[in-house]
C-alpha cells in the first residue's frame, strides 16, 4: 500500500477511518473528511488534486518562513545523518541543542538565560507549570499555587494548559478548568465598553488582576499568564503599553509573569519577540511553531535566572529535577531551529517588517466592506471580524455558520485563512510573503465576503 497504488479517494476513506484529527468533529470528519495536502513551495500549497492555494495561515501560524526552504532540509538531513538522537538526560548532550539554547538565550529578552526544550507550545506551557509549582515549593512558598490567565486565551491543549487556555471547546468534557485555574476579562478593545480609549483598557485589565489577587488572597498566586495578543481566542491585539503595565502590576502584587509567545515569537507581529516591543522581561517565556516553522517540531520553555537560582540552591546539589522528555533538545530539530532562526536574521525580519505595511493598508481599507466590523492587526498577524450590524456590533446566529461557509469559499478562492467560530478571519501570513502576494490574499478573501453576502 504505497502511495502510489493508491487512488486519492482511498487515501481519504483511510484518513476518515483511521486518523483522529486535531480540535475537529469526530462526526463530522467521517463525513466530510479532509483536504489532503501533498506539497507546498514558499506562499503556495498544493494538494493531492492538483489544487493550489495560497496560504495566508502559514500552516497553524507556524511555516513563518514558508515552504521548500532547501538550507532547512540540508541542515536536517546533515544532522539524521551525523547524529539522529542524543538525550539530553544524564549529563549527556549534542551541539545544535547547546548553541540553540545559548542563540535563544542571547535573543530573548534579558535575564531569560535558562532554556528547556519541548516538543512544542503546549508541553512548552506545561512545563512552565511544573517549573512555577517547583520554584515556589523550592522558595518555601508552597500555597502560591492559582493561576491566573485571560478568557480568549490559548496556551493549548496538555492537561494542565488546556484549563489555562479559555476557549469552550478545549474545557467542554474535559473537566477543565481546575479549581486552581482563574480566568479575567481580555483586553478586547473592539468589545469593550471603552475600547477607543487605550489607557481604560489597560487600566480594566490592571484592575482586573488585583481584584482577582485580592479575592484569592496574594499569599496564594503563583502567576498570570497571557500571550502578548490572543491567537486562537481571534487575534484579539491590546493596546501598546499593555504588557509593560502587566508586568508592573506582577511585580507590585509579587505573582510570576508567564508570557506565551508560541504565535507571537520569530518576527510574526515584527520584531523578535512581542515582549521586545514594549522592553518587557517575563520570569517565563514560551515559544513554539516560528521556532523551527513546522520544519520539525520543537517548543522552549525560557527561565529567568532569579527563578533557576532558587530552584538550583533549593534541592540536594544531587538530586534531579525531576522533568524531562525523552526528545527534549532533538538535534535535528535543533539543528533546524538555528537555520531558521539564520533565515529570520538574514532578511526574513526586514521582509516580513514591509509586508506588514501592506497587511496594514489592506486591513484599513476592508473596513469599509458592509459585513467588516472591526481589523486589527500588528506585524503579520491580524483579524477581521464580521459582525451582522456594524452599528451594535451584533454577530450572527450559530445556524448561519458563518465560519464553515467561509472556510468553504475561501477555500473554493484558492486562499487559506482561519474562520474562528466568532465570524473572525485570522490571517498569519508566512514573513517570506510578497507584497504582490499580499494583495492577491485579499482579492481573493474579499472576493469570499461578497459572496458571502
Ligand atoms: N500557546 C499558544 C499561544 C498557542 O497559540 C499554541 C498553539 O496554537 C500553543 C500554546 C500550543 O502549541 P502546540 O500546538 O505546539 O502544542
Amino acid at each position: 500500500r504505497t502511495p502510489a497504488h493508491r487512488s486519492n479517494q482511498s487515501l481519504v476513506d483511510l484518513d476518515r477511518q483511521h486518523l483522529i484529527h486535531p480540535v475537529t468533529s469526530f462526526r463530522g470528519h467521517e463525513a466530510h473528511g479532509a483536504r489532503v495536502l501533498a506539497s507546498g513551495d514558499g506562499m503556495w500549497l498544493t494538494d493531492i488534486e492538483g489544487k493550489k492555494v495560497l496560504d495566508a495561515f502559514a500552516g497553524l501560524w507556524c511555516v513563518n518562513v514558508g515552504y521548500g526552504q532547501e538550507s532547512i532540509v540540508e541542515v536536517a538531513m546533515e544532522q539524521m545523518r551525523r547524529l539522529p538522537y542524543a538525550t539530553g538526560y544524564f549529563h549527556f548532550g549534542s551541539e545544535p541543542a547547546i548553541l540553540l539554547a545559548d542563540k535563544l538565550a542571547s535573543l530573548a529578552p534579558e535575564g531569560l538565560d535558562h532554556v528547556y526544550f519541548t516538543l512544542g507550545g503546549s508541553d512548552a506551557v506545561d512545563s512552565a507549570i511544573r517549573y512555577i509549582t517547583h520554584y515556589f515549593n523550592a522558595i518555601g512558598k508552597p500555597e502560591k499555587k492559582q493561576f491566573i490567565a485571560l478568557e480568549w486565551g490559548y496556551h493549548g491543549s496538555s492537561s494542565n494548559g488546556a484549563g489555562l487556555t479559555a476557549l469552550a471547546n478545549f474545557h467542554r468534557g474535559f473537566d477543565l478548568p481546575r479549581p486552581w485555574q482563574h480566568h479575567i476579562a481580555s483586553p478586547y478593545p473592539y468589545r469593550h465598553p471603552e475600547g477607543h480609549d487605550d489607557a481604560a483598557v489597560i487600566a480594566s485589565t490592571v484592575a482586573a488582576i488585583e481584584a482577582k489577587v485580592a479575592e484569592l488572597g496574594a499569599d496564594k498566586v503563583a502567576a498570570f499568564c497571557c500571550e502578548p495578543i490572543q491567537g486562537s481566542g481571534g487575534v484579539i491585539v491590546p493596546p501598546r503599553g499593555w504588557l509593560k503595565a502587566i508586568r508592573e502590576t506582577c511585580d507590585r502584587l509579587g505573582i510570576l509573569m508567564l508570557v506565551d509567545e508560541v504565535i507571537t515569537g520569530f518576527g510574526r507581529t515584527g520584531p523578535m519577540f512581542a515582549c521586545d516591543d514594549e522592553g518587557v522581561s517575563p520570569d517565563f517565556l514560551t515559544l513554539a511553531k516560528g521556532l523551527t516553522a513546522g520544519y520539525a517540531p520543537m517548543g522552549a520553555v525560557l527561565m529567568a535566572d532569579h527563578v533557576y537560582q532558587s530552584i538550583a540552591d533549593s534541592a540536594p546539589a544531587a538530586l534531579p529535577v525531576g522533568h524531562g522528555f525523552t526528545y527534549s533538545g532533538h538535534p535535528v530539530s535543533a539543528a533546524v531551529g538555528l537555520e531558521v532562526i539564520r533565515l529570520y536574521e538574514n532578511g526574513l525580519l526586514e521582509n516580513g517588517k514591509k509586508t506588514g505595511k501592506r497587511f496594514d493598508h489592506h486591513l484599513d481599507r476592508i473596513r469599509a466592506h458592509p459585513l467588516v466590523g472591526d481589523t486589527r492587526g500588528r506585524g503579520l498577524l491580524g483579524a477581521i471580524e464580521l459582525v451582522s450590524n456594524k452599528e451594535t456590533k451584533a454577530g450572527f446566529a450559530p445556524e448561519l455558520d458563518i465560519a464553515g461557509r467561509l472556510s468553504q469559499l475561501t477555500w473554493e478562492n484558492d486562499v487559506i485563512v482561519r474562520c474562528f467560530a466568532n465570524a473572525v478571519i485570522g490571517f498569519a501570513p508566512a514573513l517570506c510573503c510578497s507584497e504582490n502576494e499580499m494583495d492577491l490574499i485579499f482579492e481573493r478573501v474579499e472576493r469570499s465576503l461578497d459572496q458571502l453576502l
